[in-house]
């Protein structure tokens, strides 16, 4: 008999583990429904509940009655098994999918039933419902309508001689001649038009195709097939070390070091097409930020139809058709955002991670996978390769570039225009400062300004606002108002003069007086976008040969919320003669205008103070890669950074693209204080509403956590001591964490795995595991 190790999606402290139900043998064949097979959404029934699972397994078994217990303390006796009792959706992944899935639970100590989760398309998961009977009903997931159509196609109608009086069929033709048809079209002009078609099908003069419109092409436009340039002696270099990583058959990783507009995309472009003149298939990952209709529209230009989409600013409905398009096989490529990875395309032989450094191939929810190492898990399974594209790898990427023989690194020296990487100016705000400047705009950036703008360009404005948020401060008390739930000031916003907590959403209208004591002197610090463009607007209106027909165009959070907006003022600006895009770090990334002369950073030096051993590295990006967003055509660029701290390193490391000057003063603080990429980190996350229960809870977890270490690895491994997280409260939650930290060669996920399976969970606390966290 068969049977099916099943992951079963119920809410789960601990970390499940799978269990195991017979397969009735008519559902192996699918005998009135679904056939079970692996990757199907099953019902079965655990501790007196109903509840969906996943199939990850189907394992034959002897029917004898004395087999003791599988792994995972099932009983293997099939009298004792209870069934798998309906199929309820086709298979959403294969083997594969399954081992990678039980994979990502062992290796970012996640649970199982998230892990497969990300596997099945969206919203394609039934939900079992308890109706007030006590009987359990299955619910149908609802993904829209899927917009079907019939379509009439002309084949031979040129030779085809219709009879004078049928006027129908003569319609039908005319019709046809000039494209396809939607025969609900034919319907609706000419009435009844079956028989014609019928008739005109049976003469192979049309032919009647079903069609689907794949929704989440909106917006993308119709593919223009672009031929591939010939390549550089550097991108010529790159394409061949792909093809050899890919030869080698054993998940080798390619990174690719190019500045911006030196050719990256080129270069995957035509390590695609070599992957595809194969028989296999690719996944490109970019930021999702980046993922416009122009980057997209550039993979179609190339591979056509054969060009999938996937990101979650999509709705449910192109998702699932974009995912339904590529289990059809009919997709080579993908092109998405780090959930790409976990779409149905079989046979992949290639993976491309442009932007590998960024923040966001991280998830920041469990599963806390990060996409660089699901891809280099998945290449070295697939025997396929791994491409990280940057023009500011990450440190972990260079040291691995470095140190891992099955790494390989390779430079785009130079742009593909030949043109020279804008000069970064560094302005001293400080200097500013102490001789009597308070203005936010240095005199340096204001000249620069009134000279691009008036002579018709454009100019890029970055706001750098990680804990750079507006506030109110009372002059007489120091009072500070902060969210009532989380631990942190509330934001000011212009606009309605309102308090906005950034976490949680908290609002409420911004005192006119000190709610503490009284007094009238609320000073508002910091500066929002908002804000800066407020003091913008009159600095460019009062420029010579600006004024006020010049726009700005601010993107940041507020103004990028609907669906579309992004994209919308992306095309604003482009449409515009001179102008200025205002924004936060969304604009540092991938954007490609050609009439951008003058990029400005507000003020690089807000993130040098955070609690983050890596403010340096951002920062350092940060500046290369907005300073990337200028002079990118014929006109030269130039840059500005404003800071109050024009001698730290990684400011003045990037304002002369030396990259060596700030490595060689960042890594060996790195070394000494133990931080990666020397060592491998953990963070154990505790959190929950009674602070007392919470702190209790992280001591306990402490505890039982350094009797592991202690027992199975000893000094080598440093847990450190539970404490209040930087953000200790959070939407009325109170949060504790744990750093662990381990040699890189060991496996610092099995102990804490160990830990979450087997311990007895406070039901008031919650605790999670971030294993290599972005942020602690
Ligand atoms: P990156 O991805 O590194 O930013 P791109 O691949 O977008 O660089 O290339 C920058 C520009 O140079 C694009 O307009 C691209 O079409 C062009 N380009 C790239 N490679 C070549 C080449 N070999 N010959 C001519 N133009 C090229
Ligand atoms: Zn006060
Ligand atoms: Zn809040």
């Amino acid at each position: 008999m068969k049977i099916a190790s099943v992951i079963v999606d119920i809410p789960t402290q601990a970390l499940d583990t799978p269990y195991s139900y017979a397969v009735p043998d008519e559902m192996l064949v699918g005998d009135g429904g679904l056939p079970a097979e692996v990757g199907c959404a099953v019902l079965v029934s655990l501790g007196g509940r109903k509840a969906v699972g996943y199939i990850v397994s189907l394992d034959e078994v002897e029917p004898s009655p004395d087999e003791g217990t599988d792994l995972w303390g099932t009983p293997r006796s099939a009298a004792d098994l209870k069934q798998v009792e309906a199929v309820l959706t086709k298979s959403s992944f294969d083997e594969e999918g399954a081992a990678c899935a039980l994979w990502l639970a062992d290796r970012y100590a996640a649970p199982l039933s998230e892990c497969v989760r990300l596997f099945t398309p969206p919203r394609a998961v039934p939900r079992i419902v308890r109706g007030r009977d006590g009987r359990y009903r299955v619910e149908e997931p609802a993904i829209g309508a899927v917009d079907d159509r019939w379509v009439v196609r002309g084949e031979a109608f040129d030779s085809f001689e219709p009879r004078k009086n049928a006027a129908k069929q003569r319609a039908v033709l005319a019709a046809v001649a000039a494209g396809d048809v939607r025969v609900s079209e034919l319907a609706a002009e000419y009435g009844n038009v079956a028989s014609t078609l019928k008739a005109l099908e049976s003469k192979d003069v049309v032919r009647i195709e079903h069609r689907r419109r794949l929704r989440g092409m909106d917006g993308c436009a119709p593919a223009c097939r672009t031929a591939p340039p010939p390549l550089t002696f550097d991108q010529l270099a790159a394409v061949n070390a792909i093809e050899a990583a890919r030869a080698a058959g054993e998940g080798r990783v390619v990174l690719v070091d190019g500045v911006t507009g030196s050719g990256k995309t080129e270069v995957y472009l035509q390590a695609i097409e070599r992957t595809l003149a194969e028989g296999r298939r690719a996944i490109v990952l970019v930021p999702e930020i980046s993922l416009t209709p122009q980057t997209v529209a550039r993979f179609r230009g190339r591979f056509g139809d054969a060009v999938a989409v996937m990101h979650s600013r999509m709705s449910d409905g192109e998702r699932y058709d974009q995912w339904d398009y590529i289990k059809s096989g009919a997709a080579q490529v993908v092109v998405g955002a780090r959930s790409a990875l976990f779409t149905p395309a079989v046979n992949v032989g290639l993976v491309v991670i442009d932007e590998e450094h960024e923040g966001s191939y991280k998830q920041d929810s469990s599963p806390r996978y990060h996409a660089r190492e699901v891809a280099e898990w998945m290449m070295a399974r697939g025997g396929g390769a791994l491409v990280l594209g940057s023009a500011t790898p990450s440190i972990e990427s260079l040291y691995q570039a470095n140190k891992n023989p099955l790494w390989a690194q390779v430079g785009l020296l130079q742009r593909a225009n030949g043109r020279p990487m804008p000069a970064i100016e560094v302005v001293n705000m400080a200097a500013e400062f102490a001789s009597g400047s308070r203005a936010m705009f240095s005199g340096r950036l204001t000249r620069a300004l009134g000279e691009e703008l008036s002579l018709g360009r454009k100019a890029v404005l970055l706001l750098n606002q990680r804990g750079f948020a507006k506030f109110l401060l009372c002059r007489d008390c120091g009072f500070v108002p902060e969210c009532p739930h989380c631990s942190t000031s509330l934001t000011y916003h212009e606009q309605g003069s309102k308090l906005v907590c950034h976490h949680c959403g908290y609002s409420e209208a911004a005192p006119p007086v000190c709610p503490e004591c009284g007094s009238p002197y609320l000073k508002k610090f910091g500066a929002g976008t908002q804000r800066v463009e407020l003091e913008l607007r009159s600095l460019l209106d009062s420029l010579p040969g600006v004024g006020p027909q010049v726009p700005i165009i601010r993107m940041d959070a507020d103004t990028t919320q609907a669906k579309g907006a992004h994209q919308a003022l992306l095309e604003e600006f482009a449409a515009a003669d001179a102008a200025v895009l205002l924004g936060t770090q969304m604009i540092a990334k991938g954007l490609d205008f050609d009439d951008v002369t003058l990029v400005g950073v507000i003020n690089a030096d807000t993130q040098l103070h955070l609690p983050d051993y890596r403010a340096g590295e951002r920062t350092f990006q940060l500046i290369e890669q907005v300073a990337g967003r200028a002079g990118r055509a014929e006109l030269d660029g130039r840059v500005m950074v404003q800071t109050y701290e024009a001698d730290d390193v990684a400011i003045r490391a990037a304002a002369t693209y030396n990259r060596g000057m700030f490595l060689r003063a960042e890594l060996p603080k790195r070394k000494l204080l133990g931080y990666p990429p020397y060592v491998r980190m953990a963070n154990v996350l505790i959190w929950g509403a009674d602070e007392h229960e919470v702190a209790t809870e992280a001591e306990l977890i402490h505890g039982q956590l350094a009797e592991i270490v202690r027992n199975e690895v000893g000094e080598r491994w440093s847990v450190l001591p539970a404490v209040p997280c930087v953000l200790g409260k959070l939407r009325n939650t109170y949060r504790y964490h744990i750093v662990v930290k381990a040699p890189l060669e060991d496996d610092l996920s099995a102990p804490l795995v160990r830990l979450f399976r087997t311990r007895h969970p406070n039901p008031k606390v919650s605790a999670a595991v971030d294993i290599d966290p972005m942020d602690l």
